[in-house]
């Protein structure tokens, strides 16, 4: 029987969002339904409320959620009924040409449910990311659910089903950050601190953290941060150079996703040295960048999706991490709140008081 449940919907470009009653189905084939018991408030969730992700309104908002299955369909095999799970927004398919290719963490063809969530008048609901979690229950493929250590709690696991873990794969994954090498991370929100708690994780010696906010540069710190660089007051290419005897990091990582942090990035990295672009531009975005330079300079410009993340091979590494005491997921919760705060909790973001607000079902 289809459950009646509340969600939090954008209806138009720009307006506030509202708590509204929506029908969840049973699930399909292939299908899961389950009972959120946390989701974080991430940007992305607010692109999608101001008409930056497309124009397919109304949408069911929420897309770092942790919870547990309440059913599943006909040939799920993956998740069993009262498995403890983290959403993710890449269920990969196993068949495209990049699964085929022993690549499944670039996958182009992932799955979501093929049933459509719905407000009570039977208008259906776009869910960001393919998840929609900000909904007592959702319904999901089931290759989204991805199963964890029970013993982690919601508000922190959650978070590894987006910000924390795009942030941590673009240090470890699609930076390859080794031991002894040197990174610097440009934008401390959740994103960039979860970079740089990935860059300690893998041994880095020299973190330098970037921000024009004195307080992200605050947390950037308690992350891992060696150092700290206030853009607005310093250069950061000079900056970053001058710690590490005049040459540029290892690594460099755009958090941010804007065209002047990136030319940062990339004049603050050594020779043969990695750039790596986890920050979302927006479409009117470009960048110029002194050819030779690429050239001369060797090493790789990367972007990094997900933070090319395998979400069965990550998500139960990292809570496992966690758990040891070896990876802070707790600390990028600033703040737990209601289904009815969102609103709120996204203008505490934008002026960038919080890390992460998490609702709590
Ligand atoms: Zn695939
Ligand atoms: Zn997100």
């Amino acid at each position: 029987m289809p459950h009646e449940v509340k969600g939090v919907v954008a209806r138009g470009k720009g307006a506030p969002v509202t708590v509204e009653t929506i029908t969840v189905p049973d699930p399909g084939p292939g299908e899961a339904v389950v009972d959120v018991q946390a989701c974080g408030v991430c940007h992305t969730d607010l692109h999608y409320r101001e008409g930056g992700i497309n124009d397919e309104f109304p949408f069911l908002l929420g897309h770092e959620a942790a919870g547990t299955v309440a059913a599943v369909g006909e040939g799920v095999t993956n998740v069993a009924v009262g498995d403890y799970v983290i959403l993710n927004w890449r269920a990969v398919c196993g068949q495209c040409r990049a699964c085929l290719k022993g690549e499944p963490q670039y996958c182009f063809d992932t799955h979501n449910a093929a049933q459509k969530m719905t407000l009570a008048d039977g208008t259906e609901l776009s869910p960001a990311l393919g998840i929609g979690a900000f909904v007592e229950k959702t319904l999901v493929h089931s290759g989204q659910c991805t199963k964890v250590d029970p013993a982690a709690p919601a508000t922190a696991a959650g978070l590894l089903g987006c910000g924390v873990m795009a942030g941590v794969g673009a240090a470890i994954n699609t930076g390859g950050v080794r031991r002894g090498e040197s990174v610097a991370v440009f934008g401390c929100g959740g994103v960039g601190n979860a970079a740089i708690a990935g860059a300690k994780l893998a041994g880095a010696t020299t973190i330098v953290a970037v921000d024009i906010d004195d307080r992200k540069l605050e947390w950037a710190r308690q992350f891992g941060a060696i150092h700290t660089v206030n853009s607005r007051a310093t250069d950061p290419v000079e900056a970053i150079k001058g710690h590490t005897n005049g040459f540029g990091v290892d690594v460099a990582i755009d958090a941010v996703g804007h065209p002047a942090v990136f030319e940062q990035a990339f004049h603050a990295r050594d020779l043969a040295g990695r750039v790596v672009l986890v920050g979302v531009p927006t479409p009117d975005m470009q960048i110029t960048l002194p050819l030779l330079e690429v050239f001369g300079r060797g090493g790789a410009i990367k972007s990094s999706w997900y933070g090319d993340c395998l979400p069965s091979r990550d998500f139960p590494m990292l809570v496992d991490l966690y758990r040891q005491g070896r990876f802070p997921l707790d600390k990028f919760v600033s703040e737990t709140i209601g289904i009815d705060d969102v609103e709120t909790a996204f203008e505490k973001m934008h002026h960038g008081d919080v890390l992460r607000s998490v609702v709590v079902f």
